[in-house]
């Protein structure tokens, strides 16, 4: 099996998608779909042969479902993010509003649930690889090292810090904490902040970014974002 990293420099249509997905006619429609679109995409059927593509493959956005053999997809999900952060869709059939959020708080970026449209599922794999285009062209350039609570960002190595411990965030909570941090008088509502973060509105989107915004608390600290009642969400500011 060659290995087929995409560099930075390749269109977008030359990049890797990896599907972990046990059942076998969602897995080969999505990647038919995603083919068509000019994307390589690799499958795997399980959670461990999951976490083994993504180490072989580096890809450049995954596409996860959430019940899998040998490893659920929370557990595949923390893995591949532990490694390197990875922008990843979960997948998934459950009706279990926790399952959804738990992912979402695991690392995974968005989330589809069971019956999907491919075409759907393909707007969002562009949309989040657009982000992450943006997010290189501007690294390194233009951003300045912000504050969020007692948080420190930075968005040329996109690395957050608390004192001298650095905070794993996956590349959907930084750019949520940027976008506060940059803004810090701002209340954003959750539909600016999915098409300023995500990139597009759905009517499911809330619930994503409340769970990112819980996620960031959580790893930021609980004062970091505030609930600004009714309307959305803003930074809390760090100095008393
Ligand atoms: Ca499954």
């Amino acid at each position: 099996m060659p290995r087929m990293e995409a560099a930075a420099v390749l269109p977008q249509t030359g990049r890797t998608v990896l599907v972990v997905e046990d059942e076998a006619p969602i897995a080969s429609a999505l990647a038919a779909r995603l083919r068509s679109e000019g994307f390589v995409v690799e499958i795997a059927t399980d959670g461990p042969g999951g976490v083994a593509a993504c180490e072989r493959l580096h890809p450049d956005i995954v596409v996860l479902d959430l019940m899998l053999p040998g490893l659920d997809g929370l557990e595949v999900c923390r893995r591949i993010q532990a490694e390197r952060p990875v922008p990843v869709i979960m997948l998934t059939a459950r009706d279990s509003e926790a399952d959804l959020l738990l992912g979402l708080e695991t690392g995974a970026d968005d989330y589809m649930t069971k019956p999907f449209s491919t075409r759907e599922l393909v707007a969002r794999v562009q949309a989040m690889l657009r982000r992450v285009d943006r997010q290189r062209a501007t690294s390194g350039s233009t951003g300045e090292v912000r504050a969020l609570g007692t948080a420190r960002l930075d968005p040329t190595t996109r690395r957050a810090t608390l004192g001298d411990t650095e905070v794993h965030l996956t590349p959907t909570e930084f750019d949520l904490a940027y976008s506060f941090a940059v803004a810090p008088e701002r209340v954003f509502t959750r539909e600016e902040l999915l098409a300023t973060v995500w990139g597009y509105e759905v009517a499911s989107g809330e619930r994503t970014v409340d769970s990112h915004i819980r996620a960031l608390r959580r790893k930021l600290g609980a004062d970091s974002i505030r609930t600004v009642h009714g309307v959305g969400y803003a930074a809390t500011s760090g100095t008393p």
